[in-house]
């Protein structure tokens, strides 16, 4: 049977909705479709990159000031292989449990792997990452931008659940700056805090230096003992 989405904005469909049991609660888990009734044009823009975007939302988001929000890009490579090489998965799994323990909010998932560029690009970067580049080297030299995310998905599915502002759980200044530019009202930014290890010190520390999130120094940081001390550091992919 095919159930047709509905269209809900000018290029903003709903595909389904459902409860969803996670580990840190049980979400409501909306998916939507970016491009609307012309999903062609958005896969011709990146044909590596799903148009369906998904919100995980606990309770109702409508007309309230101040809700929390995640807006996490997919990382395939931490959030369902165990990579280390980012901080993705900790940053989602961080976000699910604030939300469910706050009681209300929302991850605004989008399917832009690897800042955008699709996961082929992004393991082409890591193999040339093996030979000493880091990732915004290694980006352009395949080509790509350093960072090809866009968050005009993210606002249109915001404007759907319909809070006045949010508070934003990132620590990338240029996200906040997107999604203001997308007409996203952010009442505040709220750091995450994950953990870092010898495998994610050189891409933290790149993400730093080079892409203007804030973050401590991680030079001087020692590896935590497994599963144990964290501390405040990068922003998810
Ligand atoms: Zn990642």
């Amino acid at each position: 049977m095919h159930v047709p989405s509905v269209a809900i904005r000018p290029q903003l469909d709903i595909v389904a909705q459902a409860p969803v049991p996670t580990r840190f609660g049980t979400f409501q888990m909306m998916v939507f479709r970016w491009g609307g009734n012309t999903p062609a044009t958005v896969a011709g823009e990146a044909p590596w990159l799903s148009p369906d975007h998904v919100a995980l939302v606990k309770g109702d988001l409508g007309d309230k000031p101040g809700v929390l929000v995640r807006v996490h890009s997919e990382c395939l490579t931490s959030e369902v292989f165990g990579s280390l090489k980012c901080d993705c998965r900790e940053q989602l799994e961080a976000a699910q449990a604030e939300i469910a323990r706050q009681g209300e909010g929302a991850v605004i998932y989008l399917r832009q792997e690897g800042r955008g560029i699709g996961l082929g690009n992004k393991i082409r970067a890591y193999q040339l990452q093996v030979d000493g580049h880091d990732t915004v080297d290694a980006n352009r030299m395949l080509g790509l931008p350093d960072d090809a995310r866009d968050y005009a998905a993210a606002a249109a599915m915001l404007q759907h659940l319909g809070p006045t502002s949010i508070r934003l759980m990132t620590n990338n200044p240029a996200k906040v700056d997107a999604l203001r530019a997308h007409g996203v009202t952010i009442a505040d930014r709220v750091s995450t805090v994950v953990g870092v290890n010898r495998f994610s010190r050189a891409y933290l520390e790149t993400k730093r230096a080079r892409m203007g999130h804030a973050l401590p120094h991680l030079a001087d940081v020692p590896d935590p003992a497994p599963s144990s001390s964290r501390i405040a550091c990068g922003d998810a992919e």
